[in-house]
């Protein structure tokens, strides 16, 4: 096993903090990542399988084990009447794949352009954005059952689906996702859009509604909305969108005397923005001295590492912000990104 030894976190999470690494690996194929996890069984060495990290906030402490590093590449058409099956390597670059299937005026993934990270991880959060997700276009995914040991073959509905949330996530470091298949449509497609992206599309007197063209709206919006994560320190949303009670949502609206931003998932529950309670609750373009973090000025939810020294500045910002929302609404918030190990 060619391995690195005590290796700084920091440049695997995109917030550029945390602790070292005892072991560090990249694995380039299926094969060799099984090999390595059965090296690392053998030998009672822990293993934690990452992308990017543009999701990941590392403990100062560290973690005492073996950080494996994807990148299984690969990509593969299978084309149908209506529609295609693209699959795609756990290590691919996500944007790589999405800007792949608009070359193929295929759709179902347009609206995820730009998000970093992988391929492999988009399953793990259920990846979404302007109205589109991952667990909707799953045809099915390969993975590694480290419980288990041995390749597996699973379904939309194994990977348990919901808003930010999946197997992966409830089970985590059970499986290590090797490749992704993906259902694409060769419909045309037709609005309505997300409300963002129809409001774009209005403004700039697009009509032609190709996969290419949405895509390109979605590239210019996060490009003006969101930090690059290259220049600003960050790890995109910090915090989903809590799900809460309507009659909460009836009692935020006659205290603040304002229509919160609600999404109704159902009769007795919405979706409420996370972004309009952090700005009510006075972190509008806030920058904390103390512990060097910030709101991003166009998208509070973006929490910012501007001269931060440690992870515990990050949660320590993050208290404080979850902290003063409780206060005002009632409203738990929760981190998004996984705090890791
Ligand atoms: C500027 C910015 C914008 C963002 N916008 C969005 C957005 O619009 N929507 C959204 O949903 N997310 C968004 N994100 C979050 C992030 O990009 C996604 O969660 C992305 O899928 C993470 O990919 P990664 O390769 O960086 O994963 P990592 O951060 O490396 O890992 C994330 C988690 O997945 C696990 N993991 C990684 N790869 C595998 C694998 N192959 N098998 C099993 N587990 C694995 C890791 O152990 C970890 O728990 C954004 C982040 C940033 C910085």
């Amino acid at each position: 096993m060619e391995l690195s030894q005590d290796i700084s976190l920091k440049d695997y999470s995109t917030m550029h903090l945390g602790g070292n690494a005892d072991y560090f690996i990249i694995a380039s194929s299926a094969e060799h990542l099984i090999e390595i996890v059965n090296w690392a069984q053998q030998n009672h060495i822990q293993t934690l399988m990452v992308g990017e990290g543009s999701n990941i906030l590392w403990r100062d402490e560290g973690f005492r084990g073996l950080v494996i590093q994807n990148k299984i590449k690969g990509l593969q058409i299978e084309d149908q009447a209506d529609y295609a099956i693209l699959k795609s390597g756990s290590g691919e670059i996500w944007d790589d794949v999405v800007e792949k299937s608009t070359e193929l005026n295929l759709s179902g993934i347009e609206c995820l352009s730009l998000i970093p990270g992988t391929a492999g991880a988009t399953p793990v959060q259920n990846v979404g954005a302007y109205g589109q997700d991952i667990g909707s276009v799953l045809y099915e995914l390969d993975a590694y059952d480290l419980k288990n040991k041995k390749v597996v073959t699973l379904s939309p509905e194994d990977c348990q689906f919901s808003y930010r949330q999946s197997i992966f996530k409830t089970e985590p470091n059970r499986f290590y996702i090797m490749s992704i298949s993906l259902k694409l449509s060769k419909q045309q497609l037709h609005p309505p859009f997300y409300k963002t992206l129809s409001d774009y599309l209005e403004t700039e007197a697009v009509n032609d509604y190709s996969p290419q063209s949405l895509r390109d709206a979605v590239i210019a919006i996060r490009t003006k909305k969101l930090p690059n994560p290259k220049d600003y320190y960050n790890l995109g949303s910090f915090f989903g969108n809590p799900i809460i009670n309507n009659d909460q949502v009836n009692k935020i609206r006659n205290n603040t005397k304002i229509n919160p931003p609600v999404w109704k998932i159902d009769n007795q529950k919405s979706k409420i923005s996370a972004a309009w309670l952090i700005e009510q609750a006075g972190f509008k373009n806030y920058h904390d001295q103390n512990t060097g973090m910030a709101t991003w000025k166009n998208q509070p939810l973006v929490l910012v590492n501007e001269l931060a020294r440690s992870t515990q500045d990050v949660l320590t910002f993050k208290e404080q912000i979850c902290q003063k929302v409780f206060d005002m609404f009632e409203v738990q918030l929760q981190m998004e990104p996984q705090l890791l190990p």
